[in-house]
């Protein structure tokens, strides 16, 4: 079967990527153009680049569908992992659900409750 949509985990890839790009040329044409000093340049390049991509990969600390990206928190796991219902594609259960699984009555674990 030939995928005809870029899935979501790929875009969150190229919009990293582009999103790291721009921050290097900007900085490299502030450096050559503006005669800027390197160092604070480079920092606050490094800064930008920190939170951007930060804040594109934020939605990946939960649940989430690594195919279309919709939201897999309220959905129940299988042994074979979370089926998504909006795309139908699998996600494997993580690292905090198989700790949950191992230990039920963890109270610090949120997905057990
Ligand atoms: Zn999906």
């Amino acid at each position: 079967m030939i995928r005809s949509r870029i899935e979501w985990i790929q875009s969150l890839k190229l919009k990293a990527i582009a999103w790291l790009a721009a921050i290097v040329l900007a900085s490299i044409t502030t450096i050559a153009i503006a005669g800027m000093p390197w160092v604070p340049v480079v920092g606050v390049a490094l800064a930008a680049a920190a939170v951007s991509v930060s804040k594109l990969t934020l939605r990946l600390a939960g649940p989430v569908c690594l195919s279309c990206g919709h939201d897999l928190a309220s959905e129940p796991a299988s042994d074979q992992g979370i089926a998504c219902p909006a795309c139908g594609s699998i996600r494997s259960a993580g690292l905090l659900e198989l700790r949950g699984r191992a230990n039920p009555e963890d109270p610090h674990d949120d997905a057990a409750a």
